[in-house]
């Protein structure tokens, strides 16, 4: 009987302060376990359109141009604060951008030396390999070839990619879309 009424107490304490020990499994969890940031690893940036990997942070190069309109700094991927500059088209049509040194993009050769956003650079359309979306501009040197290689473009240190920022999701956020919501859990 004794024992039994051991037991019994122990469980009524334990339950009682289940709350308390949820808490802090909890709370050691989120310090055993580590975030992407602190692992180091890159934080992907993906086509919204169909979530085909495009680029990482680890890729961004700010490159500034004097025909920009304005920039600002985005806080756009993770906790780094991204600059994005805003340029407009010979239409009209503006577009905010940030710069990589390099992203997986199908780019549209032959190069266009006019209307430049960047003096001294030619440009191609740059398009999702995937689903084909227009997701910006690629630039190299207006006095390479109107036409390179991909390979040539991608080991040159002289060529940047501008994607457009709304036409670009986080991976980080698209996966807090995926997550089953509380009341769908058993
Ligand atoms: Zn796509």
């Amino acid at each position: 009987m004794f024992v039994g009424q051991k037991v019994m107490r122990l469980s009524q304490l334990l339950f009682g302060k289940m709350h308390v020990v949820v808490s802090i499994c909890v709370w050691l969890c989120w310090l055993v376990l580590p975030c992407r940031a602190c692992a180091g690893e890159d934080d992907l940036l993906l086509c919204r359109s169909c979530g085909h990997e495009v680029a990482s942070d680890s890729d961004v190069r700010f490159i500034a141009s004097r025909l920009a309109l304005s920039h600002r700094n985005n806080t756009m991927i993770g906790d780094k604060r991204i600059p994005v500059q805003l340029f407009e088209n010979p239409q009209g049509v503006q577009f905010e951008v940030v710069t990589f040194r390099r992203a997986d993009v199908f780019k549209h050769w032959p190069a266009d030396k006019h209307f430049t956003w960047y003096p001294g650079y030619s440009w191609t359309i740059a398009t999702c390999p995937r689903c084909s979306a227009h997701l910006g501009w690629a630039f190299q040197p207006s006095e390479w070839p109107d036409i390179v290689t991909d390979a040539i473009f991608q080991e040159s240190e002289q060529t940047f990619v501008a994607l457009i920022i709304d036409k670009l999701l986080q991976e980080n956020f698209a996966a807090t879309l995926l997550m089953v919501p509380k009341s769908f859990r058993s």
